[in-house]
């Protein structure tokens, strides 16, 4: 059995993508790779709507009128990349965003064109930490939670990346529970989580099993920012020998049931 990468992306749309990584490349990794079904290519909506200058400051968080000014030059860019992808006329290649929750609730892509994007994948890369206390966990914990709730009631298709943002701005890790909270919140909105192959953490096993439990879908992700890392998932057949686990244990997440 195989799955679909559920994250990926290219480098016109995020401006952290090495400018070599292709779609090609991705066609490739699908042809090359028995287990690889499809790839979901999920470029940043905090670098498709926004200039350098603006996503490199985050503000747009804050100050969500940044993207109503800045909608129809953000959609224009996703279309043409929409087309992009049209003409490798391959059904395997799915049209994915990776989106934000700004502080008014809007997501980082546009309800105009949201029929064109198959799969969205939420995001917390950047929170407020004038909210939070880093001495006091819980706070930071609360953020997150509550964050992923309004996320996942307003709709997304797989949770990207979980706890990256307290693990790598804030250098604060979440127990057993704050990680059964994290898959009690997926549970009950019928939503994935991935486990990802650019930010790995020793929470990765535990959070793999349970899901799996709580019987929960899984994404596997390549987060492929370099040619290198487009197909790799050496970390996650690691991570499932580990376990004593095979592909065929794994209930995997996948675009939709077309796929
Ligand atoms: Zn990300
Ligand atoms: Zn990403």
């Amino acid at each position: 059995m195989g799955f679909f990468d559920a994250h990926s992306h290219t480098p016109g749309l995020s401006y952290c993508c090495s400018p070599e990584v292709t779609i090609q490349h991705y066609a490739d990794a699908i042809d090359a790779n028995s287990w690889l079904d499809g790839v979901v290519i999920t470029n940043h909506g905090f670098s498709s709507y926004f200039p350098p200058e603006i996503t490199k400051t985050w503000k747009f968080m804050r100050e969500p009128e940044l993207f109503d000014e800045y909608e129809d030059f953000g959609n224009e860019r996703i279309m043409d990349f929409v087309g992009q992808l049209a003409t490798f006329c391959n059904p395997n290649l799915v049209m994915g965003m990776e989106v934000e929750m700004l502080s008014n609730g809007q997501f980082t892509l546009s309800d105009k064109i949201a029929y064109f994007i198959d799969v969205k994948i939420g995001s917390l890369h950047w929170g407020p930490t004038e909210l939070v206390d880093r001495s006091h966990p819980s706070t930071v914990w609360d953020y997150v939670l509550s964050y992923y709730e309004r996320m996942l009631r307003k709709g997304v298709d797989v949770i990207a990346h979980p706890f990256r943002w307290p693990l790598k701005n804030l250098k604060i890790s979440p127990d057993a529970s704050i990680i059964q909270d994290f898959v009690s919140l997926l549970k009950k909105y019928n939503t994935a989580a991935e486990i990802n192959g650019r930010f790995r953490n020793a929470n990765d096993e535990f959070l793999l099993q349970e899901m799996m439990g709580e019987g929960v879908k899984i994404a596997f992700s390549s987060d492929a920012h370099r040619p290198e890392n487009v197909g790799d998932f050496s970390y996650h057949f690691e991570l499932l020998e580990k376990l004593g686990l095979t592909l065929d244990d794994i209930d995997f997440w996948r675009p939709n049931a077309t796929y």
